[in-house]
C-alpha cells in the first residue's frame, strides 16, 4: 500500500510538472470540458485543439449551442469528422436546456442518460467539470492500467479499483487526468518509456509491456457499392442534406443510393470508413431532381458554408476533374 501512495505521489508529481499545455486546461467550465471531450473522443489532441477554439468562440455557452441552426453547427465541425458527434452534442445541448435549466448535470448516471456521452466521457467530465473522484478508462488508461497490472484483458471495474488507488485525496480529478496523460505521453502504445515513468515502481508488465493489453481482433471492413446521382445546372450541383439516422446524416451531398440509377456513370469514387470499404459510382442524372427533397442547387461560394463529408467532397472534385464542374471544395 504504501507503494501505491507513493506511486500516486509521484503521479501527482510528474503531472505537475510535465503536463501539456491545453487550451481546454485552463478556464475548466463544464461547457468547456463538455466539449473538448466529445471532440477528442476521436480527435487527436494536436488536430482538436484549434478546433476547439474556433468551436467555443462561435458557440460560448450551452445555450448558444441549443439555439444555434444543425447546419451551423456541422458547419463549425467541418475537418474533425465524424459529424455524428456533432449533431448528438447539438441535441444534448437541447437536452440541457430544456430538462437541466441549462447546466450539464453532475452526476455519471445523469451525464450518461445525454445523447453522445458514454461511460468514458461522463467520468472524465465527471472528473474534470466538477471535481468528482473516477477513473475514466480510455484507451490510454486502459493500457496504463493493464501495464501495471500485467493483465493483457482487463476488465474495466478492475481497472477503475486499482487505478482509484492512485488518485490524490485533494483534488482527484489530478489523479484521473495524470493517467490519460501519462498513457499519451509516456506509456504510449510501441514505445513506453519506463525509465521516466512516475509508476515504475509499481509496475508488474514493464518487462513484457508490448504483451499488454492483448491486441483486440479487428473485424475486417466490409465492402459495399453505391450510385451517386448528380444532377447539375450551369456552374450549380444538386446537394441534399442526408436524413440524420443514414450514414453521414445531417451532412450533405449529393443524393446516393445502393441501387443503381438510370444516369450515365462518368466516373467511380473510393472511399474507406473505419468499417466500410466504399465503391460509389458517380452518374450524370438526365432528369431533375425530384421534388419534396431536403436539396437544392448550390454554387461554389454555398458549398463551402454547407458541412460537407470528406467523400462528397471527393465526388465533387471528380466532377470537377472530368470538366463537369467548375470548381470543387
Ligand atoms: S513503467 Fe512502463 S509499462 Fe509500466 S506504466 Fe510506466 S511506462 Fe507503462
Amino acid at each position: 500500500m504504501t507503494a501505491m501512495k507513493d506511486a500516486a505521489a509521484a503521479l501527482s508529481h510528474w503531472f505537475d510538472t510535465q503536463q501539456r499545455t491545453l487550451p481546454w486546461r485552463h478556464e475548466r467550465t463544464p461547457y468547456r470540458v463538455w466539449v473538448s471531450e466529445i471532440i477528442l473522443q476521436q480527435t487527436q489532441v494536436v488536430t482538436a485543439a484549434p478546433y476547439f477554439e474556433r468551436f467555443i468562440e462561435r458557440f460560448p455557452t450551452v445555450g448558444s449551442l441549443a439555439q444555434a441552426d444543425l447546419d451551423d453547427v456541422l458547419s463549425a465541425w467541418q475537418g474533425l469528422g465524424y459529424y455524428r458527434r456533432a449533431r448528438l452534442l447539438h441535441q444534448a445541448a437541447q437536452q440541457v436546456m430544456t430538462h437541466h435549466d441549462g447546466r450539464l448535470p453532475k452526476t455519471v448516471p445523469e451525464l450518461q442518460q445525454l445523447p453522445g456521452i458514454g461511460a468514458y466521457t461522463a467520468r472524465a467530465i465527471a472528473a474534470f467539470a466538477y471535481g468528482q473522484r473516477t477513473v475514466a478508462v480510455d484507451g490510454n488508461v486502459r493500457r496504463v492500467g493493464a501495464r501495471l497490472l500485467a493483465e493483457p484483458n482487463p476488465r474495466d471495474t478492475d481497472l477503475q479499483d486499482h487505478l482509484d488507488d492512485l488518485l490524490p485525496k485533494h483534488r482527484p480529478e489530478r489523479g484521473t487526468e495524470a493517467l490519460i496523460e501519462l498513457g499519451a505521453t509516456v506509456c504510449t502504445v510501441k514505445e513506453p518509456h519506463c525509465h521516466r515513468c512516475p509508476l515504475r515502481h509499481v509496475c508488474r508488465g514493464q518487462d513484457a509491456w508490448w504483451a499488454y493489453p492483448a491486441a483486440r481482433k479487428r473485424t475486417p471492413p466490409t465492402s459495399v457499392h453505391h450510385y451517386a446521382q448528380i444532377w447539375l445546372d450551369g456552374d450549380r450541383v444538386w446537394l441534399e442534406r442526408r436524413p440524420d439516422d443514414m450514414p453521414l446524416g445531417g451532412q450533405w451531398g449529393p443524393p446516393q443510393s445502393d441501387q443503381p440509377t438510370h444516369g450515365r456513370t462518368v466516373t467511380t469514387v473510393r472511399h474507406a470508413f473505419t468499417h466500410r470499404k466504399l465503391t460509389v459510382d458517380v452518374a450524370i442524372m438526365p432528369d431533375h431532381p425530384p421534388r419534396g427533397r431536403e436539396g437544392r442547387f448550390v454554387n461554389a461560394h454555398e458549398a463551402t458554408q454547407l458541412a460537407l463529408s470528406s467523400l462528397d467532397r471527393k465526388i465533387l472534385a471528380a466532377l470537377h476533374d472530368h470538366g463537369l464542374l467548375p470548381w470543387e471544395v
